[in-house]
């Protein structure tokens, strides 16, 4: 058993997610994090809301509520869409909590101490009219880099590149047209090429990466500058030194505060769940893993920008935290399209997780995400292939063995039939389910999440061929023969189960109480509301009791448990529904 960390990026919080971004962090991991822990190791998956940074100010400004409102909206959200995912959180919180500030800050100041952080002269807007300092989320422009003509000083949101204000071609005052002047003013910088050499030997003794994340993160290294981590800018973490923790008009850059959520909420679930030093076994064991999960676009902070923040925390003075270890992995995924166009909620190419879960099962996207999502390559989301996944392979495959070996002992015996003498077809069977274990485990282990339930539905395929082959339906003269073959169906569907658990854990839970099983087979996050440990303030989390539920292994089935005739557990799917969807798409 080892301590494995599960750390998931941030969702921000200016409006609820779509399917795509549930695709490239949320279910990915929770897959791995219910897997692992089925195996026996001991799991923290953690993340949050991140709440901070201009694009949160500006939209708080536009709705005319204070940035604390919004994120406030936005993280309830959030946090039940994610429940209704089932996605096993040991904690899902957010950054705008008193612990998270406090971390971050501490962070800060030991780079600082370390001597990571150096001040410099860049040049920041100010209002001519005014003589005031012009914010950077009230600075407008062409983007230097694609030309669009809305860029803001601090990123442009068409090519999502980050920017300075005096970047901008032709930058004007959001409050009032005016051109900006730019003067002298003074920010922070991490000194990345400081870790350059570090950050090479260390991917040196990385394996089993995804090569592209690898490739990339060596050419970013390459190419290294100090990277800016203050901002004009009022909604954020304040900076915790001298001469600048009082001022208002200076926070620390989002992307910064973000990044140090994995270790602030490792610590905030410490505290809450009455052991303080808890995290430290996920943080500073030598043996524990530690595995971040994003989308690409992301790659940066977390293969290069977050290591080199451990790495300047860590030494070479001693800070009050200790050493922190460095990721085992970067699990970074592609992108999703949508009917072969990007998302975009401004062009209504979108479909939100809340959406989504009114009209379908949870379980019917995990699997979809699973067998045909953006794990190693951009993939396109199609109603009809959404549907002719959900039809054709769960509904057909995985849904009618388990309903018609269940219904037809429920029928013919009312429980559980006792096994005969096992035939070489009996045990072939068995044994093909058995290897599975090891076979999927291995692929999920490894982050190879779609060979792995190919590999579950290839076995699930097979039972299906044993159960046409061995037609317990003609065998109603030989009862003994029918119980036999029912008892070797349902065991086998007992263990496909067990493989499908990390996939689809609603479905399994219902097809654990099919086939006469007690108690919590797949465990659930729960929503808690919980004060902040350090200002009382009141918001929604995730945590759960993933302790219980079922262990990664074959379990035999009991003889004599009762049964009744099941309902499906999937639904499937009216071609009306393709027609149906692309319509409001269009609307
Ligand atoms: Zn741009």
């Amino acid at each position: 058993m080892s301590r494995v960390l599960a750390a998931v990026a941030w969702p921000y919080a200016n409006g609820p997610r779509h399917i795509g971004h549930v695709s490239g962090f949320g279910v990915p991991s929770d897959v791995f994090s219910r897997y692992m822990r089925m195996a026996g190791h001991d799991v923290l998956m953690v993340s949050g809301t991140d709440e901070h940074g201009t694009p949160i100010q500006v939209q708080a400004d536009a709705e005319g509520v204070t940035p604390r409102e919004l994120v406030d909206r936005y993280n309830r959200v959030i946090v039940e869409d994610l429940h209704g995912l089932g996605l096993s959180y040991d904690l899902f919180t957010r950054t705008t909590t008193g612990n998270h500030y406090q971390v971050v800050q501490e962070l800060f100041a030991g780079l600082y101490d370390n001597g990571y952080i150096i001040a410099k002269t860049t040049l920041g807007a100010i209002s001519p009219s005014t003589g005031r300092t012009l914010p950077d989320r009230y600075i407008e422009g062409t983007c230097p880099i694609c030309g669009y003509d809305s860029a803001r000083g601090d990123q442009c949101d068409n090519c999502g590149n980050q920017l300075d204000p005096d970047q901008l071609i032709n930058p004007r005052s959001k409050i009032n047209g005016e051109t900006p002047e730019f003067v002298e003013t003074e920010h922070f910088f991490l000194d990345l090429p400081a870790f350059a050499d570090q950050l090479n030997a260390w991917l040196d003794t990385r394996e089993g990466w995804r090569p592209n994340v690898l490739k990339f993160s060596r050419n970013l290294i390459d190419d290294l500058q100090p990277r800016a981590i203050t901002r004009d800018l009022e909604w954020g973490v304040p900076i915790p030194l001298e001469a600048w923790r009082d001022r208002a008009d200076k926070r620390i850059y989002v992307w910064f505060d973000a990044v140090i959520g994995y270790l602030s909420a490792s610590i905030e679930w410490a505290r809450r769940t009455g052991d303080p030093e808890a995290w430290r076994q996920w943080w500073q064991d030598p043996q524990a893993e530690g595995y971040y999960f994003m989308g690409k676009d992301n790659i940066v902070f977390h293969s290069v920008i977050w290591p080199s923040i451990l790495l300047g925390y860590s030494g070479p003075k001693p800070q009050s935290l200790g050493a922190l270890n460095l990721p085992t992995e970067v699990v970074s995924s592609e992108y999703l399209t949508m009917e072969g166009k990007k998302f975009s909620s401004s062009r209504r190419v979108v479909i939100y997780v809340r959406d989504f879960l009114e009209r379908y099962d949870a379980d019917a996207l995990r699997y979809f995400i699973a067998v045909a999502g953006p794990e190693s390559n951009d993939t396109d989301f199609t109603w009809s292939e959404f549907r002719r996944r959900n039809n054709d392979e769960l509904v057909a495959g995985w849904g009618n063995l388990v309903n018609r070996s269940i219904s037809m002992a429920a029928k013919n015996f009312g429980e559980i039939p006792a096994a005969g003498e096992r035939t070489a077809e009996d045990d072939a069977l068995l044994a093909a389910v058995r290897a599975g274990f090891e076979s999927v485990g291995q692929l999920l282990g490894k982050h190879r999440q779609k060979a792995a339930i190919t590999e579950a539905m290839r076995i699930v395929g097979e039972v299906n061929k044993y159960f046409s082959d061995q037609a317990p339906w003609k065998l109603k003269e030989d009862k003994a023969r029918m119980g036999t073959v029912l008892h070797v169906a349902l065991q086998a569907v007992r263990d496909c189960n067990t493989l499908l658990t990390p996939f689809l854990p609603h479905a399994a839970q219902r097809i654990h109480e099919l086939l006469g099983g007690t108690g919590v087979h797949a465990p659930m996050p729960e929503i808690r509301e919980v004060e902040d440990l350090d200002n009382g303030l009141s918001y929604p989390v995730l945590m759960g009791d993933y302790t219980v539920g079922t262990k990664w292994e074959p379990v035999d089935i009991e003889a004599g448990t009762k049964l009744e005739a099941p309902t499906p557990v999937f639904k499937k799917l009216d071609e009306s529904i393709v027609e149906e969807e692309l319509a409001r798409l269009q609307s």
